[in-house]
């Protein structure tokens, strides 16, 4: 065995596996889109198992609550608010030199997704929303690049690749986007270290499986689990599970890589502040939210909208952050006119 593949032996020897299986990974370009925790225990098992490059891009930086389960990032990392795509590829660079890594600090969206999954093998959700989940979704089916969907929330979360002509797209399972401020994110119901792990593990089984060249039956079932019952469900899905009217894979309306469904950003100026009126309006249930923000700061809810400062968030010059919320989804940040600082204060505290 040559020297470079001596570090895998243990891989080697599994079944399925074989030398060549082996190079066709170090030869394999994995696209991670976000690095909160799932990006970190994908690109984790992505680099140790071989693949030979590792593009990550991620907009935010690391924060002491992220330590609990973003499994490449040190405590420094948070004193410094190091951002989580340098953090990382530094991390990676240290675990296997071999790997080309590149760290992108940028928000992943319809201007410039294109060039980032240039020549990707595989693209791999490490995300915390669903726009940029029927972001990846588009440009799955437009390029024929499978996308490993990846969610983790509380003790739960849910797993399958997308790809094209073998079965359903996103949309086809969850046709339409869940209203801005509906579904759970992990910073209003928390989550389980474990279930990080349980949903990379199989999400990144079917990946490197894949990249290898050594796919088996059951790596296109759609996996979930609830670690708390415990609990695991395994759906088949095959042709027959697309959704016959699916504006993505059936009409190949790609909306979120037009860009014609994004999140708009619109910077008040004069006020300080930046509007978010976000890709999927719908009523927002403004008490149940300031119930789960109690733990970011005091939130009042008066004549259909709900407004407070968060506590733990600052400008870039260390001042104050306001959030106002309208019952349609709509949002004013106020305290910056950044709009990268708005975007990540209503993926976090909304939810988009
Ligand atoms: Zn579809």
């Amino acid at each position: 065995m040559n020297a470079a593949l001596s570090r895998f032996h243990r891989q080697l020897i599994l079944p399925g596996f074989s030398e060549a299986a082996q190079t066709r990974l170090g030869q394999s370009h994995a696209l991670v889109v976000g690095c909160g925790a799932l990006g970190c225990a994908s690109v984790d098992l992505l680099v140790r198992a071989g693949v030979g490059r590792v593009t990550i891009v991620d907009r935010d930086t690391v924060e002491e609550t992220n330590l609990q389960r973003q499994c490449l990032y040190t405590d420094e990392d948070a004193r410094r608010g190091v951002p989580k795509a340098e953090a990382a590829a530094r991390r990676v660079r240290a675990i296997n030199p071999a790997c080309e890594v590149r760290g992108w600090v940028d928000d992943f969206r319809a201007e410039n997704a294109r060039e980032y999954a240039r020549g990707a093998t595989i693209m791999i959700d490490g995300l915390d929303n669903f726009e940029t989940r029927y972001l990846l979704n588009d440009l799955a089916i437009d390029t024929g690049t499978p996308y490993i969907y990846c969610a983790a929330v509380g003790y739960e979360g849910m797993t399958f690749p997308i790809v094209q002509g073998e079965g359903p797209c996103l949309r086809c399972v969850f046709p339409t986007p869940p209203a801005a401020g509906s579904a759970p994110t992990c910073d209003r119901a928390g989550i389980f270290g474990p279930a990080i792990a349980v949903a990379a593990g199989y999400a990144m089984a079917v990946a490197i499986r894949r990249m290898a060249g050594i796919p088996t039956r059951g790596d296109s079932d759609l996996v979930s689990f609830d670690l708390m019952a415990p609990r695991m469900t395994r759906v088949r899905l095959g042709d027959s599970a697309r959704c016959p009217g699916c504006s993505a894979c059936v009409d190949r309306q790609f909306e979120f890589l037009d860009g014609s469904r994004s999140t708009r950003t619109t910077a008040l100026c004069g006020r300080n502040a930046v509007q978010v009126l976000p890709a999927c309006m719908g009523r927002i249930d403004l008490a149940g939210l300031r119930e789960r923000l109690v733990a970011h700061g005091e939130f009042s809810v008066e004549s259909g909208r709900l407004r407070g400062e968060l506590l733990r968030e600052a400008t870039p010059e260390g001042g104050r952050v306001e959030l106002t919320v309208f019952e349609d989804g709509r949002a004013i940040i106020r305290g910056s006119v950044e709009s990268a600082l708005a975007l990540r204060i209503y993926a976090k505290y909304v939810g988009l």
